[in-house]
């Protein structure tokens, strides 16, 4: 049987960073193991968005196949919102559970969602940022004594702006709790692996993500900084995150020994914020698709100020101030800021819906697809990469649940959160894009590395999607794939010698998992980690 796996996850790595600092002699683990690896592009999935991207990492199914789209639960069916998303919505099979299965042992550290914990038979496991505090975050419960000094994440710093008087001191403070919980986690990480010794270890760590959200426009590397209004000290604190990630990379592989096979990945990639937002609401109700209620304005100031309270909270939303919800065909949502839903309202699916299923729901779903795909801003700018019906995107047992029509924008453009509210209240279909003081934000393009015994010849591979590295993963460990995972194995990047001896073997899908755990405890733990997630941007 082969050496063990250790799978690193750095969430938002990617290469347009990464290779640059690697070949100039920063990340020197980095440069190791791609001097004696592959390596190459790792297409996340739509949203490139953490949650559903370590999903489809952790079951090698696309989101159709999964369930989780986004942070939030998708509201298919209803008009409110179906909350926050967390492990229990993740129904498929995880590969730790098909690992487990064939009697191997498994170790993960930290990848979203793992909260509320499902425990891995034989194995253990830590949870994610979803871990509402005080809750319990390991199991076995004793892991948490192996961990020892241990972050789970940390409150992000919401709104900073250059140009605000404390910058530099909220700026460094958080690097350096970056710096710290990247430092602990990977101490954390080597203690557990010497007290539990598995047949794989996996850990994410979130440092670039973070950093990159907030301070991409030290780093970009389509826009050198070079006006000299940037802070050298935070620019250096920022590098010095990066040498701290890069050096628990190499002590985690050094750990695992010369025999074990590493992959590392991330779950998307990154790039500058949009300059732009673009209106999908707006440009839905000049169409005619959605409608607002006439006089919204006197609407709002009669249900605020001349009922009584005890009705105001009834009154007082959405629906019955601005959205006229019955003869509304379709309205859009922001799964994350380069990609919207759209929803049709399909009648018999939504308690009002006004859209007949079959031909009048897809003729209004073509005109969307077209009109939208064929939206230009008034410098010609096309705005939209691709404009899609969900099941031309997504395939698997929870397409609906998706939203009716998925748009992807163009890198310039994004899509703002509460945009329903927003965007019916504007005439205008582009505005700024400001929000949460970040400077970057994540593109589809992620990353892959594999090293080891079984890997082939250094150098870059092909193009990859993130549902590839299951499979290989479970590969790796000598386990079947099970047939009903999306991709293969990549067996292109593997030696050859090591495909002989381990031929690439299937096992019939194992059985849907799905779920004993239950959600959330209670709403104030729900409310907690939506707070945490709102101050990062990933939940409206
Ligand atoms: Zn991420």
């Amino acid at each position: 049987m082969p050496g063990s796996v250790l799978v690193i996850g750095l969430d938002g790595a990617c290469w347009r960073l990464f290779a640059p600092w690697a070949r100039a002699g920063r990340l020197p683990a980095l440069a190791a193991l791609m001097e004696r690896g592959t390596w190459g592009a790792l297409a996340s999935t739509v949203p490139a968005l953490t949650l559903p991207a370590w999903s489809s990492f952790m079951t090698g199914k696309n989101p159709g196949g999964h369930g989780v789209y986004a942070f939030h639960r998708m509201a298919f069916d209803r008009y409110e919102s179906a909350g926050l998303a967390n492990a229990a919505d993740v129904r498929a099979v995880r590969i730790w559970d098909v690992a487990a299965q064939a009697g191997r042992r498994v170790g993960v550290i930290n990848v979203p969602p793992s909260y509320p914990l499902r425990p891995i038979p034989n194995g253990y496991l830590v949870s994610c940022m979803l871990t509402p505090p005080g809750e319990r975050f390991t199991d076995p419960p004793e892991v948490a004594e192996d961990l020892g000094q241990y972050e789970i994440d940390l409150p992000p710093p919401k709104g900073l702006r250059r140009d605000q008087r404390d910058y530099r001191e909220r700026a460094l403070a958080y690097l350096a709790g970056m710096r710290r919980q990247t430092r602990l986690r990977g101490e954390a990480t080597l203690r557990v692996m010497a007290r539990r010794p598995t047949d794989a270890t996996c850990v994410v760590f979130y440092a670039p993500d973070r950093v990159q959200h907030y301070f991409w426009e030290y780093i970009d590397p389509e826009r050198p900084a070079s006006d000299g209004t940037l802070d050298e000290e935070v620019r250096t604190a920022l590098l010095g995150v990066y040498d701290e990630l890069d050096a628990a990379v190499g002590r985690l592989v050094e750990r695992a020994g010369p025999d074990a096979n590493v992959v590392l990945l991330s779950d998307h990639g990154f790039g500058a914020k949009p300059q732009r937002s673009v209106r999908i609401n707006r440009w839905l109700a000049d169409q005619g698709l959605l409608k607002r209620h006439p006089f919204w304005t006197l609407r709002r100031s009669i249900v605020r100020k001349t009922f009584p309270e005890a009705w105001r909270a009834r009154y007082d939303t959405l629906d019955h101030i601005l959205v006229n919800r019955p003869r509304s065909r379709a309205w859009s949502e922001a799964l994350f800021t380069g990609t919207a839903g759209i929803w049709v309202h399909e009648r018999g699916r939504y308690p009002l819906g006004c859209v007949s299923p079959g031909e009048e729901y897809e003729r209004v779903r073509t005109r969307i697809v077209d009109g939208l795909g064929a939206l230009t801003d008034p410098a010609g700018n096309r705005v939209f990469r691709s404009v899609q019906r969900r099941e031309d995107l997504y395939r698997g047992p929870y397409v609906a649940s998706a939203p009716d029509v998925i748009a992807g924008c163009e890198p310039r453009f994004g899509i703002m959160f509460e945009s329903l509210r927003r965007e019916l209240r504007t005439p205008d279909l582009f505005g700024s894009y400001e929000e949460l003081g970040y400077t970057g934000t994540h593109d589809p393009s992620g990353i892959y590395l594999l090293a080891g015994p079984a890997v082939a010849a250094p150098g870059e591979g092909a193009e990859y999607p993130i549902e590839a590295i299951p499979p290989t993963v479970l590969h790796l460990m000598d386990v079947p794939v099970p047939e009903d995972f999306d991709a293969a194995v990549m067996t292109e990047a593997l030696r050859p010698e090591f495909l002989a001896t381990h031929p690439v073997r299937s096992q019939p899908p194992v059985g849907d998992a799905a779920a004993e755990a239950a959600g959330w405890r209670s709403s104030e733990d729900e409310a907690h980690v939506a707070e945490h997630l709102r101050a990062l941007g990933y939940f409206e």
